[in-house]
């Protein structure tokens, strides 16, 4: 009886000291995370481990990917789904709205704590807003990638990917909208960017990162202030498609015709990456006023990367809304989803200060 005694104190203390130094929990009460793939350069297989680049980004399944971190399994019960398998310069509306639909479904279910979507980081931060301003939970959900494909020496993913897991299954990490987690820093998806072509620490924030995830455990800095998820008046459930908005890149020499092309091709929206504040080019202003005179929705972003561009009387005169701080690619999105809404120019402008 003293021996079965001592045996159970033992392994109460033995539980008890497992905790504290953060070792894995019994299987049956470790949140559920939901691993969803799309591809990217963290699927990406090249021909030898040196090469970082002349690889195939989105070559590797989901099963592969988990194979190689066992040790996602110490944090939480992981499941995969391949969504798609594709280098993310592909990244169609069309995948955005399945992304958004799954993230949803599982987001609902009470085995599910958390979500992480692995992605190419091309377009990375520009699905990370479609989610951010289109999921209706308040679980995590976490969207990463990698610089460098798997194979490569000094892969990034295995990391990212762990990361990743052990912050969709942290309840502290509820409520932060959607997450970029890469190189060990946690991004809102507003804000983040990508900031290099090549270097592994590239998805910068101006205002600086969320968090960090301190070997493994994330410690959180800031809060997103934007509305996002739960607060945004976007429902993609029932979309089977997004309003066509294209982005145009100001510069000197610029003379209205792909203003005119943009028009022609059905757009419903244009953002202008302008230059400096949002600043229009003679000839393209032109034709962007013809533009809005039939109806396109014309939103002054900027080309600079950083700061927001304020509302000038030049434009607001003819109608031209202004981005506040999004980036070009992330204003086409707001556009679009805003145009899923409402065409009130006045109602568009606000939607552009709360997101
Ligand atoms: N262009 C590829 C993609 O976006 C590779 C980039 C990456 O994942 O780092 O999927």
């Amino acid at each position: 009886m003293k021996s079965k005694l001592s045996i159970a104190a033992v392994m109460l203390s033995a539980m008890i000291l497992g905790t504290q130094c953060g070792f894995a929990a019994p299987a049956d009460q470790k949140p559920g995370v939901k691993i969803l793939a799309t591809g990217g350069t963290i699927a990406g297989s090249a021909a030898s481990k040196t090469a970082t680049s002349g690889y195939k980004a989105g070559s590797l399944g989901i099963d592969v990917l988990m194979e190689a971190v066992p040790e996602i399994k110490d944090y939480a019960q992981v499941s995969g789904e391949q969504v798609c398998n594709i280098s993310s310069n592909n990244m169609t509306d069309e995948l955005w709205l399945k992304l958004s639909k799954r993230i949803n479904e599982l987001a609902a279910q009470k085995d599910v704590g958390g979500i992480v979507v692995t992605h190419g980081t091309d377009t990375l931060e520009e699905t990370a807003y479609f989610l951010d301003l289109t999921v209706k939970s308040d679980k995590p959900v976490v969207i990463t990638g990698a610089m460098r494909p798997a194979t490569a020496i000094s892969a990034d993913g295995p990391m990212n990917l762990l990361n990743s897991v052990r912050l969709a299954a942290d309840k502290k990490a509820s409520g932060n909208g959607v997450m970029v987690l890469l190189n060990d820093e946690i991004d809102n998806a507003r804000d983040v960017t990508k900031t290099n072509t090549t270097s592994v620490d590239t998805f910068k924030s101006h205002n600086g990162p969320l968090g960090f995830m301190n070997d493994g455990v994330p410690d959180f800095y800031n809060k997103p202030l934007r509305l996002h998820t739960t607060k945004t008046p976007f429902d993609v459930r029932n979309l089977t498609s997004l309003p066509k908005v294209y982005v145009i890149y100001g510069t000197a020499g610029s003379d209205g015709k792909i203003v005119d092309a943009a028009v022609k091709a059905g757009a419903k929206g244009i953002v202008y990456a302008g230059t400096g504040n949002g600043s229009i080019h003679q000839q393209d202003k032109e034709a962007l006023i013809k533009a809005a005179k039939a109806g396109v929705v014309v939103v002054r972003s900027s080309r600079t990367g950083s700061g927001m561009v304020v509302p000038e009387p030049e434009y607001a005169k003819e109608g031209f809304l202004d981005g506040d701080s999004l980036n070009p690619q992330k204003a086409r999105i707001l556009l679009q989803l805003a145009l899923t809404k409402t065409h009130d120019l006045g109602e568009i402008q606000a939607m552009f200060h709360k997101y």
